[in-house]
């Protein structure tokens, strides 16, 4: 049994969302689905104070917002989208197309087919989360997607100019400056000035994780990718100033951010508890990530590391780092997390700005069931068949006829049997 030296209550797992999300969710939805534009700039006006003659922007905003971004920001943006890229390529590469024989005659093929058009939600009501591009647009882009549209909301009422240009090097074929419940639901239902999506990506605080979740059906979504997580394993090797440096890294994002620890050192736990409170009394950012430590930040002693992986298993946390003396250990003994950060060298940070796997990952305990966002999410695995012999058709309708008849169901026995009267020449009467 784990003993918890700080915990929370609920659990960060088991936290509930505000009961009123769902609710002003639907609202916004429902009136969006009436009233398109006009009620889109409505709830822009309503929840961002935003009302621009267009949400969209024309080519020459575009390049003119860019034109300010600094060279270095433009430069830093080049080269973590080419380490993206890079890895999105090779995921793509190992997905294939298969078409086997099952029996003489009976071929099964499937293909992977990229979806049509992609809404790519790029977070910014606090930060202006630029990276959130590279992961949706331009992973969608890798998949062969044809029509990726970009919603990002204002920040303060400003443009996030280096947002943009994210999206734009992502490879965007067309930006909004939209955010929120609206966004989702203009790219979802379609509007006067938004075209209608396929499919929706990417991450976003509890209203844009609702959203998704109540269009999902209407369009497709990557996954449930809602407030980040961060939980670290350590044994008795890890260095507590770095436990308590890449806790906060996260727990920043937000007031609702679980930042939890799961080490086999109670002095390490310890240690960590007292730097994370001399840290944040540094940190710029530690409004945010004071009241989620406070709230959702946990310290839970094990015995052994064995012990630590199955209790990070029952978490299922969107981000897991392991500072132990053999972290690839983790890849073998874990099973439920959204990505693994294995060893000091790395850090969650890196996983969310710049080191080129997907950014976009599974909360709310969702790792059970789903990893992150990746090219195969924009493909679609469709099948198809062929019989290429008689013998083979008429072998398939005798079975056909037979099961179906099992099921009650005459009209499909009678094409099995027209297979096996093409094929034999039996009896066949409608
Ligand atoms: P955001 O873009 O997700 O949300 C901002 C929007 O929320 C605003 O445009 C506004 O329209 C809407 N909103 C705010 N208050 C509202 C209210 N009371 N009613 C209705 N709508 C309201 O930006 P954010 O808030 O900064 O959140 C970003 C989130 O994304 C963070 O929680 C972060 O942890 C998360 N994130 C998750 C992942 C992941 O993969 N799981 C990755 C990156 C970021």
């Amino acid at each position: 049994m784990p003993n918890y030296i700080k915990s929370a209550a609920p659990k960060p797992h088991a936290r509930p969302l505000s009961t009123s999300v769902p609710a002003i969710v639907k609202g916004v939805i429902d009136d969006i689905r009436s009233n398109g534009d006009a009620a889109v700039r409505q709830y822009s006006e309503k929840f961002d104070k935003w009302s621009p003659v267009s949400f969209k922007l024309s080519e020459e905003e575009i390049k003119d917002i860019i034109s300010r971004v600094p060279e270095q920001t433009i430069k830093d943006i080049k080269e973590v989208q080419e380490n993206v890229r890079k890895f999105a390529i090779a995921q793509r590469k190992s997905i294939s197309d298969i078409e086997i024989e099952i029996q003489p005659g009976v071929h099964l093929g499937h293909k992977n087919l990229p979806i049509s058009s992609v809404g790519a939600y790029i977070p910014g009501g606090r930060y202006p989360l630029l990276a959130s591009a590279h992961m949706t647009i331009l992973t969608a882009k890798t998949a062969g997607v044809s029509y990726v549209v970009g919603c990002t909301p204002p920040i303060l009422g400003e443009i996030p100019s280096s947002t943009v240009a994210a999206m734009y090097l992502a490879g965007a074929d067309e930006i909004f400056i939209l955010g929120g419940v609206q966004a989702v639901a203009a790219m979802a239902i379609g509007t006067e000035t938004m075209r209608k999506v396929d499919f929706i990506a990417g991450p976003g605080n509890a209203f844009v994780a609702e959203a998704k979740k109540q269009m999902f059906g209407d369009i497709g979504i990557d996954l449930f990718a809602g407030p980040t997580e961060v939980l670290i394993v350590a044994d008795e090797a890890a260095d507590p100033f770095t436990i308590a440096t890449d806790l906060l890294s996260q727990a920043e994002h937000g007031p609702d951010t679980p930042a939890v620890l799961i080490t086999t050192s109670e002095d390490i736990g310890r240690k960590t508890i007292e730097i994370v409170d001399t840290l944040l009394t540094r940190l710029p950012t530690a409004e945010l990530a004071g009241e989620s430590w406070r709230t959702f930040g946990e310290v839970a002693i094990v015995g052994d590391l064995t012990e630590a992986y199955a209790l990070a298993d029952e978490y299922s946390s969107e981000h897991v780092q392991i500072l132990t003396k053999r972290p690839r250990e983790a890849l073998e003994k874990m099973r439920n997390y959204g990505a693994l950060f294995l060893g000091e060298k790395t850090c969650v940070s890196f996983g969310d700005k710049v080191i080129g796997t997907n950014h976009v990952l599974p909360t709310r305990k969702a790792a059970r069931y789903t990893g992150g966002l990746w090219v195969g999410k924009f493909l679609k695995t469709v099948t198809y068949q062929e019989v290429t012999s008689q013998e083979a058709s008429g072998r398939l309708g005798k079975l056909c006829g037979r099961a179906a008849r099992a099921e009650n169901f005459e009209g499909h026995a009678r094409s099995g049997d027209l297979r096996d009267h093409l094929a034999t020449g039996s009896e066949y009467e409608w």
